[in-house]
């Protein structure tokens, strides 16, 4: 009978949990490892998706179940890799969990939140909103567990969640755990991180709380996001009456991104669509370079196209002013149509930044670059699944990560 070595999966976004899932089920042990205490990716924070606008919960409970009924899956989160070997016909790897403060005992009863006195930013709201040091990471997280932010925590001077505990739940002595492993292969499946438009200073980002990335639109708008899904802007806290979308910042541009990422068209798309849905008096103009959707996503368009309260404007913007008594924020854009340098004003704008690949986990196996990645240069037996490849959508995460699925079927041992 034969018997293969494990594959091991880093990164459980939508990518990592596909390749994992799809390996296990064709028979393949599977040790799928997450950096975060929580699984699913920048997905699981969007508030829709395209292009059915269903939410996150949609495509990921089903594979969380899939993971839970899945006996030949361990899924380690709050790990990543310390060291990678090759050798003979597999990889030896060396891996570090962070310390285990919350066991599986945790009822997720929150009494250990009452009582807590460290507050953070809540990175899952792109720090848009606070949250104490204890804390669960948000109403979809996989594993349910409550978690402690080390950086945070006043454990040593405080043990006030310890006490309140009553399901033996929590340690604050734990330590971080080592685990050695031998994987007959290794999937890349790290994802992305958004582009940093402070890079891009005409833009004012930071300089307004108005002025927002695409990833910051899909938290206030989501219904378990910083303002539970009320779209308001910060001072006023009412509803904006304008929203402006500014496409491709810092993308296909030679001094930052020089490529499309593919994506971004349609998620200003799906915002604008949902702005105008929940805002009744909104009015929502996009200011772009090309329009880059394709597939089913250009149903998308053609609803934009029609809808009397959004403008689709052709032509770069070229400086953000927050100069305006902080009330609106105007700025310059070309507008193609009609030949023109105009001037425009907006209560709320949204930053459509690209994607870069996430290479933390490949550093020494790739090139570190800030374009697509050369996935056929990897050694024998690794292989990339997702946007860790380049940036896409999660229909195409999904396809390339069952593809790179099949890569435990290459090695086998008898
Ligand atoms: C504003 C915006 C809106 C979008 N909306 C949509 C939409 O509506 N529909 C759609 O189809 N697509 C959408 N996308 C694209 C979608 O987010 C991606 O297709 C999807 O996230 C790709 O999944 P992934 O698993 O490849 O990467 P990720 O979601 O980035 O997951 C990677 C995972 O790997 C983990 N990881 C990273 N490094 C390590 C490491 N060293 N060790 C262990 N774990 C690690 C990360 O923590 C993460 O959990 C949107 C993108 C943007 C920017």
């Amino acid at each position: 009978m034969l018997e293969r070595l494990p594959i091991l999966v880093i990164g459980a976004g939508m990518s990592g949990i596909t390749a994992a899932v799809e390996a296990a089920e064709a028979g393949l042990s599977v040790i799928l490892l997450e950096k975060l205490p929580y699984i699913g990716g920048n997905a699981i924070s969007m508030n829709r998706y395209f292009p059915k606008m269903c939410p996150p919960y949609c495509g990921m409970e089903i594979n969380f179940r899939r993971i839970k009924d899945n006996p030949l899956i361990s899924l380690m989160v709050s790990t990543e890799v310390s060291s990678v070997f090759e050798q003979d016909d597999s990889f030896a790897v060396e891996l570090v969990s962070a310390p285990e403060y919350v066991n599986s005992n945790c009822t997720l009863c929150g009494d250990c939140v009452e009582v807590c006195k460290a507050e953070m930013k809540d990175v899952f709201n792109r720090s848009m909103s606070s949250k104490k040091a204890i804390y669960h990471p948000h109403d979809l997280a996989f594993p349910e567990r409550y978690v402690i932010d080390d950086a945070s925590c006043l454990y040593d001077r405080c043990n006030a969640c310890f006490e309140t505990c009553r399901y033996d739940a929590i340690n604050l002595e734990a330590k971080p755990k080592e685990t050695e492993l031998i994987v007959g292969s290794i999937i890349l499946a790290t994802g992305w991180e958004g582009f940093d438009p402070a890079e891009v200073p005409d833009y004012s980002f930071g300089k307004h709380p108005d002025i927002l990335t695409n990833l910051m639109m899909e938290r206030i708008s989501a219904p378990n996001g910083s303002t539970m899904g009320k779209i308001l802007c910060h001072e006023t806290q009412k509803a904006p009456k304008k929203i402006a979308f500014i496409h491709c910042v810092g993308s296909r541009d030679e001094n930052h991104l020089p490529y499309c990422s593919g994506v971004c068209c349609s998620a200003s798309l799906k915002q604008a669509l949902h702005a105008v849905e929940v805002l009744p008096e909104v009015e929502v103009s996009l200011h772009y370079i090309d329009l880059r959707v394709s597939g089913r996503n250009e149903d998308f368009l053609s609803k934009i196209q029609d809808h009397p309260r959004i403008r689709l404007i052709k032509g770069k913007v070229s400086k953000v002013n927050t100069n305006t008594n902080n009330k609106e924020l105007e700025f310059v854009a070309e507008d193609i149509e009609s030949g023109k340098k105009l001037t425009y004003d907006a209560d709320m704008l949204v930053l459509a930044t690209g994607l870069i690949p996430n290479q933390s986990a490949v550093e020494g196996l790739l090139p570190k670059q800030r374009s697509y990645l050369d996935y056929y240069s990897l050694p024998d037996g690794v292989k990339m699944a997702g946007c860790a490849i380049q940036p896409m959508d999660i229909s195409a995460s999904v396809k390339s990560a069952t593809g790179a699925s099949l890569l435990g079927f290459r090695r086998k041992e008898e």
